[in-house]
């Protein structure tokens, strides 16, 4: 069988948002798998924000994607062909790979997933990295107490959705900001937050005082920019803020005018002790055997809610991934490429 893989390339460095022709398709045969290998179908791609850090060459946890080389995704596959005796055909795997349709992979690489237990793209998003991210920044980092006060930005997102969800389950009051009315219904609605302000409301920050009387004890940072700027003058003695990510920022150029907060920010870091703690969720993934049942579980009592925005075809996934980075996302961001 000759399988034909499409594979999207990085062409060039985008300058600010990115543009379609930073990007191009390419085509070519696939070899016949060797030992231990097996031939994929890919069925979904997740879009995620890390990504638009790996089209960049600066100074970064992970090295840049060389230009001509195709960029990474979380994928799930369905295996055609397997040289691999612990994979049969019909299989339906996960595995870290690139924006393509098909790929030869070893059978090592490949994570099985039970289509029983959960939809199996729920490995990109809630019962994956996302929800790995959100569980193991709240316990190693937020530590959020019963009637603690939890902010978190981009709340109807991929990982903000289950920040805000995981810290009420512990018994914490829970605020979002997210973009707009109907992403703030969702959040409040059906994800149970105690309120969502509307990052666009041109009094975010007064809203955001209003929501939180009792100030804000745990911040996990995911966006910076005006949320953060709203943020800091409310955090608690001994708050702590997990950063996360700072997606305001990502396609920034250069440092924004005006003066330098930088003395104001550690004056606050220090009256206030405030703790500010980074981290990528690789740092955590010892703690995967205890996410997976715990998060199936919440699934399953519908303890915790997620919802996806799907987008079908390697086609529109640039598109779709410069759309994610301005919040027309409403949802985990994934491609659909076969059923
Ligand atoms: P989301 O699914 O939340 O999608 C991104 C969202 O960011 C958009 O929907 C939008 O939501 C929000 N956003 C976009 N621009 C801005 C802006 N200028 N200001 C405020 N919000 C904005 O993405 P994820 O949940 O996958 O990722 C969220 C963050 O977590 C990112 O910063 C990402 O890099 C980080 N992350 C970090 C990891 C780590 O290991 N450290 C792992 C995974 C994610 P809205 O319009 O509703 O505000």
């Amino acid at each position: 069988m000759t399988v034909t893989a499409r594979t999207i390339v990085l062409a060039a460095r985008p300058q600010g948002t990115p543009d379609p022709g930073d990007f191009r398709i390419e085509s070519a045969a696939l070899p016949d798998p060797g030992p231990g290998e097996v031939v994929l179908q890919t069925l979904w791609l997740s879009l995620d924000p890390y990504m638009r850090g790996r089209m960049s060459d600066g100074p970064s946890y992970a090295a840049p994607t060389p230009l001509g080389h195709p960029l990474p995704s979380e994928a799930v596959a369905r295996v055609l062909v397997s040289r691999d005796a612990g994979f049969a055909p019909g299989d339906i795997v996960a595995v870290h790979d690139h924006w393509r349709d098909h790929m030869i992979r070893k059978g090592t690489d490949l994570r099985r997933l039970d289509p029983t237990l959960a939809p199996v793209q729920t490995a990109l998003g809630v019962m994956g990295m996302p929800g790995m991210t959100a569980y193991t920044g709240l316990r190693h980092i937020g530590k959020p107490k019963p009637g603690e006060t939890v902010v978190v930005g981009a709340a109807s997102g991929a990982v903000g959705a289950l920040v805000g969800q995981i810290a009420r389950l512990g018994g914490a009051r829970t605020v979002g900001l997210a973009g707009g009315a109907d992403k703030c219904a969702y959040v409040t609605e059906t994800l149970g937050f105690d309120a969502c302000i509307d990052r666009t409301a041109p009094d975010m920050a007064a809203q955001l005082a209003a929501a939180c009387p009792k100030g804000i004890d745990v911040y996990f940072e995911l966006t910076g920019g005006a949320i953060f700027d709203a943020v800091l003058p409310l955090l608690n003695p001994f708050a702590r803020v997990p950063v996360c990510g700072t997606i305001a920022t990502y396609n920034a150029t250069s440092l924004p005018d005006g003066p330098d907060r930088t003395p104001a920010l550690l004056r606050s870091i220090l009256t206030r002790s405030l703790t500010f703690r980074g981290f990528i969720v690789t740092e955590f993934w010892g703690d995967a055997p205890e996410f997976y049942p715990r998060m199936a579980a919440w699934l399953q009592a519908g303890d915790i809610r997620y919802r996806e925005d799907i987008t079908q075809g390697l086609d529109q996934m640039v598109a779709t991934f410069i759309g994610m980075l301005q919040g027309r996302n409403f949802g985990k961001t994934l491609i659909k490429l076969a059923d």
